[in-house]
């Protein structure tokens, strides 16, 4: 009995401190997954199967993914994952949980396409491939998912084998640029695709003029400067297939896609909060203009969030920045919902902004982003909203009854990350700066 109380005392000790963990994702978490090329079926002395298997890290919110699946032409591809043929597969994914889409080998020839996968928290997901003959395995290979790119380098030779996808719904065009070893471009040639389309191919197909013992590297641009390009390889020699490494440029980056997981992982860091009902599910709904030109962000007469793709250009290399601006608006649609001019700052009820500031700082730190992206991205704000004209100086669009921009509104957020750190877990703070700010001083306050 003794005993049992002890370890009772232990769980629920690991169970407190577990809480108090700031939710940190691994690289590959993404809610947007791309996976640049699936297979299904073909003849018994070749056919492919495909397994798209995904993980939620998050130990304590379940996952709800929606697959999407298009065809070479770009129009959805009813695949059967073992309940049935859908183009589209919505499902959960339990806290901590794992789930497993493997195809049924449906179809006498090999039915291709890509496959997004749209998730309203960060999961992990890898795509296999298992190559069958006769009935006897013969080799298997993963991709990871990947982010669509204005730039795909991949080693090449004759025989690499490509998949090209469009993630947009209108036709594009793409270049692939054919390198030889010592770094001259040798052939090049444009491939066309549908909007949502596809196209898997050997190299020597599309350039058919490469030498049989090629060896160089492939560049993959977009025709069009700004658009995106999704690609994926795998290394052909002698008939053995092996991956290779992602080649999607790290910077820049897809802002609609970043602007999506940061939105994402706010939203679920508002649910996960104790004490505070922000009011945010059902979730606004986000859009992110591209032909705004000026960094600003806002809450509309619908209550969406807007978020500029320039506002996210100007703070580009940062998505903890971009984290406390969308946070930011978050807090206004709460302060909408919840009818309350300021939600923590009753004594203060004219004052929106530092009412905003203070809920998107909790926020920030709930979803594990860095805090000081808070003062980095007033700071990139001041500078644009400067003689340079890049954006006005109450970037939402909302009354503002202090400059917005001020020295003072910066100097003010380190005070609004002590306080924050009053409103999550206790200890809380202490961990996160123990994991991202170790070398601080103690008079920190994370
Ligand atoms: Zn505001």
């Amino acid at each position: 009995m003794a005993k049992r109380a002890f370890l009772m005392g232990v769980l629920s000790v690991i169970g407190c401190f577990g809480q108090n963990n700031p939710t940190f994702y691994p690289t590959a978490a993404h809610v947007n997954l791309y996976f640049p090329h699936l297979a299904d079926g073909g003849p018994v002395f070749g056919q492919w199967q495909s397994s798209v298997e995904f993980v939620n890290p998050s130990p304590t919110m379940t996952a709800h993914v929606q697959l999407s699946l298009f065809g070479d032409q770009g129009l959805p591809l009813s695949l059967d994952f073992g309940s049935g043929s859908f183009a589209v597969h919505p499902f959960s994914i339990p806290p901590s949980g794992r789930i497993t889409l493997r195809s049924t080998l449906a179809s006498g020839t090999i039915v291709e396409g890509q496959a997004v996968a749209n998730s309203d928290i960060p999961i992990q997901g890898t795509i296999l491939f298992r190559n069958i003959v006769n009935g006897k395995l013969g080799v298997e290979l993963s991709a990871p998912p990947t982010l669509p790119t204005s730039r795909y380098l991949s080693l090449a030779t004759r025989d690499l084998g490509v998949a090209l996808a469009n993630v947009s719904g209108v036709t594009k065009s793409f270049v692939v640029t054919a390198v030889d070893s010592s770094g001259t471009a040798v052939a090049t040639t444009l491939i066309t695709l549908a909007g949502f389309g596809h196209h898997a191919f050997n190299l020597g197909q599309e350039l058919p003029d490469l030498p049989a013992d090629f060896s160089g590297s492939i560049v993959i641009t977009p025709q069009v400067p700004g658009d995106q390009v999704l690609a994926w390889t795998v290394n052909v020699e002698r008939n053995l297939i092996s991956t290779l490494p992602i080649g999607q440029l790290e910077w820049p980056i897809s802002h609609p896609d970043r602007i999506q997981l940061v939105f994402q992982r706010l939203l679920a860091a508002a649910s996960s909060l104790s004490g505070i009902n922000l009011n945010l599910q059902p979730p606004p709904k986000l859009v992110t203009p591209s032909d705004v030109a000026a960094a600003s962000a806002s809450v509309n007469s619908n209550q969406n969030v807007q978020i500029n793709l320039a506002l996210s250009e100007l703070v580009s290399d940062s998505p903890s920045e971009l984290a406390f601006l969308v946070a930011h608006e978050l807090a206004h649609i709460a302060q909408t919902r919840t009818g309350m001019n300021t939600i923590l700052l009753p004594n203060e009820a004219t004052n929106k902004e530092a009412d905003a500031d203070l809920i998107a700082m909790i926020l920030v730190l709930q979803a594990g982003f860095d805090p000081y992206g808070a003062p980095g991205a007033i700071g990139k704000l001041s500078m644009a909203n400067g003689s340079s004209g890049l954006v006005s100086s109450n970037f939402d669009n909302l009354p503002d009854p202090t400059p917005a921009f001020s020295a003072a509104r910066m100097n003010s957020m380190l005070g609004v990350i002590t306080s924050a750190c009053t409103y999550v877990t206790a200890g809380y703070c202490a961990a996160d700066k123990a994991a991202i700010h170790p070398h601080f001083p103690g008079s920190a306050p994370l």
